[in-house]
């Protein structure tokens, strides 16, 4: 976008003492927008041939007389793949696109009973590693926003607090009201993030050399997701952590689109 313009414009003046003007921005501008677009057209065309696959292999597995065991082994490889490999267009499709929230698409959520609804869901997830998921959110706390976003955004965090913390830990979620703004904090007594590494977390791809020991799966775009959808509500998502004793993702919301009725 335009900031991804202005900052390559702050870059190249730095560099050779030329201040771009906005005639000369212009071809910058165009091959942002050609490359996102692409990203988006790339996304899409690989759903369906990846769903073919993965339904095929989904059908394979139903039937499994007859089969030999270790084909269906490959398989299950082919179905497990195929849906990360799904997992990570719809993920690309939705940075590409980053859809700024159409108006008609802002509904008022009631964000406590969002959030209440997304414990229920992970709870079966939590409970497997006999880790204590707690909420304790302000009642009625409502939201100008886009439900699907915003249960996107807080999913996000929350599978990561559990995905990240070992057995028999805490994972708690909290509001705190400071005017101007509404604080949501997910707070974990995982891994933990190395300071270094604090600054990297939001970025797309990334992952800590540690998480690899927890073979998620992950494609590294749920937390560039989560940034995202918190910045198109006007927010912003804010992370501090020490390694072996947990970490807290805070996601800040502009209180004049949030109150509690
Ligand atoms: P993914 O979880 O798919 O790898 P994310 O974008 O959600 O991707 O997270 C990026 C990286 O940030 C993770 O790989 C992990 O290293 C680190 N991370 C995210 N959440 C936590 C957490 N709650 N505790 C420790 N590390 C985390």
């Amino acid at each position: 976008g335009l900031g991804g313009g202005i900052l390559v414009a702050l870059a190249l003046s730095g560099i050779g003492g030329v201040w771009l003007t906005r005639q000369a921005m212009q071809p910058i501008e165009q091959s942002f927008q050609r490359l996102k677009q692409f990203t988006a057209d790339a996304s899409h065309e690989l759903r369906s041939p990846l769903m073919a696959v993965k339904s095929n292999a989904t059908v394979a597995l139903k039937y499994p007389e007859g089969m030999r065991e270790t084909d269906k082994e490959k398989f299950q490889a082919i179905a497990s793949a195929t849906n990360q490999m799904s997992r990570l267009t719809e993920d690309l499709l939705f940075l590409a696109r980053n859809d700024k929230i159409p108006h008609r698409n802002r509904d008022i959520i009631d964000l406590t009973e969002l959030l209440e609804n997304l414990v229920q869901l992970y709870k079966p997830q939590a409970e497997a590693k006999q880790i204590k998921l707690s909420i304790q959110v302000t009642k009625n706390l409502r939201l100008l926003g886009d439900s699907d976003q915003l249960r996107r955004l807080f999913g996000n965090l929350i599978e990561n607090a559990i995905h990240y913390t070992p057995n028999s830990g805490t994972v708690e979620i909290k509001d705190r009201r400071i005017s101007p703004h509404w604080y949501i904090e997910v707070r974990d007594t995982g891994v933990g993030i190395a300071p270094e590494q604090l600054k990297h977390v939001f970025d797309r791809f990334w992952r800590a050399d540690r998480s690899r020991s927890y073979n998620s799966g992950g494609s590294g775009l749920g937390l560039a997701i989560a940034q995202a959808i918190a910045q198109n509500h006007g927010g912003l998502i804010t992370v501090t952590s020490q390694v072996e004793v947990g970490s807290c993702f805070t996601v800040r919301l502009p209180t004049n689109a949030t109150s509690v009725l």
